[in-house]
């Protein structure tokens, strides 16, 4: 299966400039298991005596069988199980709100134990499933036409809530032990609030999680993340990770493009187009994807096409056109179907494949940003009591 990205969700749409309301109970003192890597996992081990292959089997009953009580890991001693119990949880984010929209996309609004919240969306394909995944709470980038931009609250996601955004789909999707086939999540994308490549060490530590072989074991083929330009990390993120890279460019002329991702005056188009050459793994079998957010009057004309199609020549690429997602208060519109398809059009003439995404779960707000957005408003004015129950899954 390709890694083709016409279908995954419209991100990025209204976040209130609020702190999210804590109502926690007192922190659970005991360490997470999830969200170390192997290595730390043995050394952990190692630090309470046991051996090497007692973490390999941990492993396994965490990522493999989606375990979460170590008094079903039946392969461990009853005495091991206690002390385990008495030291360490395998824990998820608590999920604080769960919809399901009739095209069967799913959303979780996802809670840590800070009472910071990220939003994680799962949209079902009839080849595929692909996860959007957060990286960070907020984002400290300012692109213009974004809301997660304007997040008051930045922080980095740890690689326990990058990888338990994952187990919790998982888990709704009934997906334990991890099948062999038939997957219902077979794909993922770090295309979810924040920018991956700030949060470089979190979420190559959650990938090598959700890439190993022996647990959830989604494939590094299957895995693609978004940057809107990190020039510096994106070499270390093809050698060490492999995943497949997608580009938010927006724009075709440095001028625009500076107003349109401010990153861009740091590592302006022909430093990131030069990384992308470089980018290893990358061929025509591996493209890499160049995302477009169409933009009424902005950047979407006939002759911005012609020079998109100018620039990525001799790089293995295929273009996604977004349209453009509005919020309350954006300074832009979303382009004309019109000028949308004149804009594919010329693209695809090029050479390139060039889909519209198609926006999915509007009815449940899964354009990334609305359904958190939502949710602060409703508590603010304390109407707690929603209608999701009638179409949260159980
Ligand atoms: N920070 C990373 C990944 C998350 S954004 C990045 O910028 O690539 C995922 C994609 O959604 C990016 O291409 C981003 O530019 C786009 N996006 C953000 N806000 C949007 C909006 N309001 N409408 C449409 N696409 C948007
Ligand atoms: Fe939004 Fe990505 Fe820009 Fe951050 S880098 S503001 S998440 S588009």
């Amino acid at each position: 299966m390709d890694n083709d990205l016409a279908n995954p969700p419209v991100m990025h749409a209204p976040v209130l400039h609020a702190p999210t309301l804590h109502r926690g109970a007192s922190p659970d003192p005991r360490k997470n298991l999830v969200g170390l890597s192997r290595e730390a996992l043995i050394a952990e081990m190692a630090d309470v005596g046991e051996a090497p292959f007692r973490a390999r089997q941990l492993w396994h009953w965490i990522y493999h069988r989606g375990a979460t009580d170590f008094a079903v890991m039946t392969t461990l001693s009853k005495g091991f199980r206690e002390r385990l119990a008495a030291s360490y949880v395998v824990r998820r984010p608590e999920v604080s709100r769960a919809l399901a929209s009739i095209d069967g996309t799913r959303k979780w609004l996802l809670r840590f134990p800070d009472g910071q919240e990220v939003e994680t969306v799962h949209i079902p394909e009839e080849d595929r499933g692909t996860l959007c995944v957060s990286s960070q709470v907020g984002c400290t980038l300012t692109c213009k036409f974004c809301h997660t931009g304007t997040q008051r609250l930045v922080r980095n996601l740890e690689p326990a809530e990058i990888v338990g955004q994952v187990m919790v789909a998982r888990d709704a999707l009934g997906e334990w032990p991890s099948p062999a086939e038939d997957r219902q999540l077979t794909n993922i994308v770090l295309m979810g609030m924040g920018e991956p490549l700030y949060n470089y060490d979190a979420v190559a530590t959650a990938m090598r999680i959700v890439m190993d072989g022996e647990g959830l074991s989604i494939s590094k083929r299957k895995i693609t993340l978004s940057t809107s330009g990190v020039v510096p990390a994106i070499a270390r993120c093809g050698s060490e990770l492999g995943v497949n890279l997608a580009i938010s460019l927006h724009a075709v002329t440095d001028e625009l493009r500076d107003v349109l991702v401010p990153l861009n005056k740091k590592y302006p188009i022909a430093e990131l187009l030069a990384a992308c050459r470089d980018y290893p793994g990358s061929s025509n079998a591996r493209r890499i994807t160049f995302e477009y957010v169409m933009l009424k009057g902005v950047n979407d004309s006939p002759a911005e096409a012609r020079a998109l199609v100018a620039l990525l020549r001799g790089i293995p690429a295929k273009v996604n056109l977004i349209p453009f997602n509005p919020w309350p208060g954006a300074p832009y519109e979303c382009s004309t179907r019109e000028a949308i398809k004149q804009f594919s059009d010329i693209v695809f003439e090029a050479g390139y494949s060039s889909p519209v995404r198609t926006p999915r779960g509007q009815d449940i707000m899964a354009a990334c940003g609305q359904l958190k957005s939502d949710s602060i408003k409703q508590r603010r004015s304390e109407l707690l009591k929603s209608t999701e129950a009638a179409v949260a899954p159980s």
